[in-house]
């Protein structure tokens, strides 16, 4: 299959062009891409070595073998350049895209999002994750002599905020110059669903690690896995379940990205370019209509058994508390912020600057700075 589903070489994003425009310019590299170059960029910034050290679904470290946001993005980085291959997109910039996808993400995954937006609310503000791993590479990253932050290329910016949602001009000004009327290139496209397919398995596996989830239970309630699950019982009986159970897992995953690629291969055809691509009414990159009910099954399984569930509250509990208590301690008292980001409380009042300070955090380092109460124990960037 995967000869046959290159797309037009026009639906790509090319290595030269208006998309690999810089905010400051700079000379072309001798061999590198402008999409190599900002993976590099990337790789080597603080706020992607950071991601080690932030939750994916499990706050608590009871098991060394639990995606951190860092193993996370790899896999992100595995599935999304595998379907950028198999449909002849650009590679490079999928691949700087998908590890930049959880830039933005705080301390304690999805509960430490939403405690930090539930504070900026009472600011009549918003946290989006998107918009503050935009912030990241624009300003807080701070290595480069030259410019302030990465300098990264036009089409990897868009990527970072389109790749899973729309923002409308009317609402984000500021964000004019990322075509908010038009779709993004399917190399962003890609990312959202490279994303989904890499943590519906792996929390499978992780919670099954945790001993929260049953491998009877996600038999029952995930087509996906029992699909794949029941025959290799059948064929090798006596196979412990636990390997029965990652085989399965290896072949939904394989089964969501085969889906996955074919099925955006169908929908670009009569669509060559990636100007087309652009002005579609929709977004191309999609898995089949069967799939996408099985791929809604799995979600929801999780969401029922896992991310909502009574183990995981008191995690979910304690990141509330933490940002909570730490936000209002840097609102009564500003100046107390790092220097860097004192500074930027001129320009874009404390909330913001308080939510990009936390947001930046790791989980020890948040839970270092709330046993001191907001006195830092050790600086965190400059
Ligand atoms: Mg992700």
């Amino acid at each position: 299959m995967h000869g046959t589903t290159a797309l037009p070489a026009e639906c790509a994003v090319p290595d030269n062009g208006p998309l690999t425009r810089r905010r400051v310019p700079e000379p072309d590299h001798p061999y590198r891409t402008p999409f190599q170059r900002d993976i590099g960029r990337v790789l080597h910034s603080r706020s992607f070595r950071r991601l080690a050290g932030k939750t994916q679904v499990f706050t608590e470290r009871a098991s060394d073998h639990f995606r951190s946001r860092l193993t996370h993005t790899l896999e992100v980085v595995q599935i999304a350049r595998t379907v950028a291959r198999a449909l002849g997109l650009n590679e490079d910039l999928t691949e700087a895209l998908a590890l930049a996808h959880d830039i933005g993400h705080p301390p304690f995954g999805h509960a430490g999002e939403r405690a930090l937006d539930d504070a900026l609310r009472e600011y009549g503000l918003r946290f989006d994750h998107n918009l503050h791993a935009l912030r990241i590479v624009e300003h807080f990253e701070n290595r480069h002599l030259e410019f302030r932050g990465l300098n990264l290329t036009l089409a990897v910016r868009e990527g970072i905020i389109k790749h899973s949602r729309d923002y409308s001009a009317a609402d984000h000004p500021e964000l004019a110059e990322y075509f908010l009327d038009q779709r993004p290139p399917l190399e962003a496209q890609l990312i959202d669903w490279s994303d989904e397919i890499a943590y519906l398995t792996a929390d499978l596996d992780d919670g099954v690690e945790a001993g929260i989830l049953s491998i009877d239970e996600i038999r029952r309630g995930v087509t996906l896995v029992e699909r794949h699950f029941a025959p290799l019982l059948a064929r090798h009986p006596a196979a412990p379940q636990k390997l029965l159970f990652q085989e399965s897992l290896k072949l939904m995953l394989n089964a969501l990205a085969d889906d996955l690629i074919a099925e955006t291969a169908l929908r670009s055809h009569p669509l060559p370019t990636l100007e087309q691509v652009r002005r579609a009414p929709g977004r191309i990159a999609a898995f089949s209509p069967q799939m996408e009910q099985l791929r809604r099954e799995a979600k929801e399984f999780l969401y029922r058994n896992l991310y909502l569930c009574a183990e995981l509250e008191n995690g979910h509990r304690q990141a509330a508390t933490v940002i909570g208590d730490l936000f209002a301690v840097w609102m009564a008292e500003p100046w107390k912020l790092p220097p860097s980001y004192a500074e930027q409380v001129a320009t874009d009042g404390a909330p913001r600057v308080i939510a990009d300070y936390i947001a930046g955090m790791t989980d020890h380092f948040i839970l270092e700075m709330h046993r001191s109460e907001g006195r830092a124990p050790v600086p965190l960037g400059d």
